[in-house]
């Protein structure tokens, strides 16, 4: 018998953040009011009324917020089985807030690292010492014993060339669990500033799938590729977080300035598109296709629709 879909309830915090990432989908939302203590509370109490397994709580950077552990330890009060939070790392530094966070009951973290050195991940994140600092706070968690540590990184230009390395990074450090993000340009940083930022899937993708297969090789069979054309990833469709995750939950956005009750239904039939050039492609049903804005700047040409197995 199939298992029931999880609900995941994504809880962001508002948008306010200590890096200022080039490709950042919130950009232009900075200005937006954080949500307040008891607005977090009464969403994470009514998350938990919903019977969600995983809440996610995101910002800009939640970790920033005073608030931040009282909001993890009333989800985990709450009963919520998995709470976890997308970070950029920085305030792990701080050894202190590095214990009180690994103390709250936060089940995991998820890391955002944009290159393997400083030189890549501080153009990215335009904040100077923020790969310095994301690097001292794995490396409190780790000697705090805490290890539920994941890690994402938004593939751009910039970083392309540096994507052997980054996998490197992550083997050294033992994250059994990464996401190779195709940059979402619909929205903010990356939309203001498409041709500077934006690769070709065609370049992207082969270093992804590097990527990826420096992790097999390292036995870290869980690393994915999120938000890509699957013609481009025919040989490891088992490494898509889409298709994953379309199978394990049912996702719903919670954010200050929307509330979006299917965010997985509504990325595939609003953000992402198929083209003509897709039609009788065998991998047409369980793919999203290619950003919106991707296909309005630089076509559909690059799609390969896979007419025989
Ligand atoms: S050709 Fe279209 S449907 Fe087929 S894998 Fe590529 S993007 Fe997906």
């Amino acid at each position: 018998m199939k298992e029931e879909k999880k609900l995941k309830i994504v809880l962001f915090t508002g948008y306010a953040c200590n890096n200022n990432c080039a490709f950042c989908i919130d950009a232009d939302k900075r200005a937006f009011p954080q949500k307040t203590t008891a607005e977090l509370l009464r969403e994470t109490a009514r998350a938990s009324r919903k019977g969600a397994y995983i809440l996610e709580i995101i910002g800009g950077e939640a970790t920033i917020r005073p608030d931040f552990t009282r909001v993890v330890a009333a989800a985990k009060a709450l009963g919520i089985p998995q709470v976890a939070c997308a970070t950029n790392g920085r305030v792990f530094a701080d050894p202190a807030a590095a214990r009180r966070i690994a103390r709250s009951g936060i089940d995991s973290l998820i890391f955002s690292v944009h290159g393997p050195d400083a030189r890549t991940h501080d153009a990215l994140t335009r904040a100077p010492g923020s790969f310095a600092q994301l690097k001292k706070g794995l490396a409190n968690l780790r000697a705090l014993g805490f290890k539920r540590i994941s890690g994402n990184t938004t593939v751009v230009k910039q970083n392309l060339a540096a994507l052997p390395a980054l996998a490197k990074f992550y083997i050294r450090n033992r994250i059994n669990n990464v996401e190779y993000i195709f940059v979402d340009p619909n929205y903010g940083g990356a939309k203001n500033d498409f041709e500077k930022l934006v690769p070709r899937i065609a370049k992207a993708a082969p270093a992804m799938r590097r990527a990826l297969a420096l992790g097999r090789a390292a036995g870290l069979d869980q690393w994915k590729a999120r938000y890509v054309p699957l013609c481009h990833f025919k040989d490891c469709l088992d490494q898509i977080s889409e298709i994953n995750e379309r199978e394990i939950f049912f996702t719903e956005h919670w954010a200050p300035d929307f509330v979006n009750k299917d965010a997985i239904a509504s990325r595939a039939a609003v953000g992402r598109r198929k083209t003509a050039r897709c039609r009788g492609c065998l991998l047409y049903a369980s793919c999203e296709g290619l950003w919106t804005e991707y296909l309005k700047n630089y076509g559909d040409a690059e799609l390969k629709p896979l007419r025989a197995l």
